[in-house]
């Protein structure tokens, strides 16, 4: 296939549809990792259309939804001090930290400034010489690298008054932690396409090796969700997992070298903080000693006081696949888009914006 509409063809994925039927005799979970693919699965009524053999997991894989609320804080926090101007993408704007959120920062007069990539963060700095501009580093490998690119790039043009608050983080670290948690029983995962296009595959082949639950790498079409499940199925069916990349045409088994070459340039692994985890080793990006005046968390101080969850809330389960969305008591009533009370129905990748956006396919 050549074109992006035909892996949208219904008629080729009633056909896999169907295959999937026949070849899945026993029933199986599978969790997709990737907020992207949650939001598909819902749009696409992909639930509907597998088997009642598979059922589908949500996880962590929505970079807004996972970042801590102290993380938040801090950032809220920076968005206060004199002469700062945060910069950062528009999905974290409306989220709510413990006292207050980033969109209500800037009511209260704090310059936040919503960029579409860091690069536009650093011009902000070189237009704006006598102020700090902070850029919020939420993401996955996927983000990092052009978080990478922009430290690099404002120290080559000797912009001094950029800065990252980097909250970057890790998925196989992440998948680790879940799979050793055992809260959720998996037989396979659904891979990160967009996250996998920069680190490949071998990352994952600790899945199927220690853990033998089958990973197969997704693109984002419903023809790709449908092969993945199909390939996923197969595995579980024959009893041999492995990992497998169900989207060639973005993922190459040793990933983006140019990519992880820039991101090992600037950054170095260690541990992160992930709502409703908790800490995870090396599964963080923090900025390494060579560029450390770039890094806000080391050059700017604020204080904070203890992080408190909003109540009710249960994005931390639905992250670590314990819950889905409709079984918060705050889903659809209390908890809406309009006004979201966690960050899983704020984010376009939250799993909680997806079930209420496409509601009629979760019943
Ligand atoms: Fe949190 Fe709202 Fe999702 Fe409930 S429905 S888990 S309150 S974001």
């Amino acid at each position: 296939m050549k074109f992006i509409d035909e892996y949208q063809n219904s008629e080729l994925a009633t056909k896999l549809a169907r295959r999937i039927a026949n070849h899945s005799t026993k029933p199986i979970r599978l969790m997709e990792f990737c907020g992207g693919h949650t939001h598909a699965i819902m749009r696409y009524g992909i639930r509907q259309l597998v088997p009642k053999t598979v059922e589908m997991r949500s996880g962590p894989g929505c970079p807004v939804c996972v970042t801590a609320t102290s993380d938040l804080d801090k950032a809220i926090a920076l968005a206060h001090l004199p002469g700062v101007i945060i910069t950062t993408f528009g999905d974290i704007m409306r989220v709510p930290g413990s006292y207050s959120s980033l969109q209500q920062a800037k009511a209260e007069g704090a310059d936040i400034r919503i960029v579409y990539s860091s690069i536009d963060a650093v011009e902000i700095a070189k237009a704006n010489p006598r102020k700090s501009i902070i850029f919020i580093g939420i993401g996955f490998e996927t983000t990092a690298p052009t978080i990478a690119a922009s430290i690099i790039k404002a120290q080559k043009n000797e912009v001094a008054n950029f800065y990252v608050l980097s909250l970057l983080k890790l998925t196989p670290p992440v998948m680790k932690a879940l799979l050793d948690l055992g809260e959720v029983k998996l037989d396979g995962i659904v891979g990160p396409g967009h996250v996998s296009v920069i680190i490949g595959s071998y990352p994952y082949e600790f899945i199927p090796k220690n853990y033998g639950v089958a990973c197969v790498i997704s693109g984002f079409e419903p023809l790709d969700i449908l092969l993945c499940i199909d390939k996923l199925v197969e595995q579980v069916e024959s009893g041999k997992p492995r990992v497998e990349i169900a989207y060639r045409r973005g993922v190459k088994p040793e990933g983006n070298e140019k990519a992880l070459e820039l991101m090992g340039k600037v950054f170095e692994i260690d541990g992160a903080n992930w709502r409703g985890i908790g800490i995870v080793p090396q599964s963080g990006l923090k900025i390494n000693q060579k560029y450390q005046h770039f890094d806000a968390d080391k050059v700017f101080s604020v204080d904070l006081k203890p992080a408190r969850e909003p109540k009710g809330c249960r994005c931390g389960d639905i992250l670590r696949g314990v819950a889905a969305p409709p079984e918060c008591k705050l889903f659809g009533r209390v908890c809406t888009p309009e006004n979201p009370i966690g960050p899983c129905m704020v984010s376009s990748e939250g799993a909680c914006a997806a079930y209420y956006r496409y509601g009629a396919s979760y019943e």
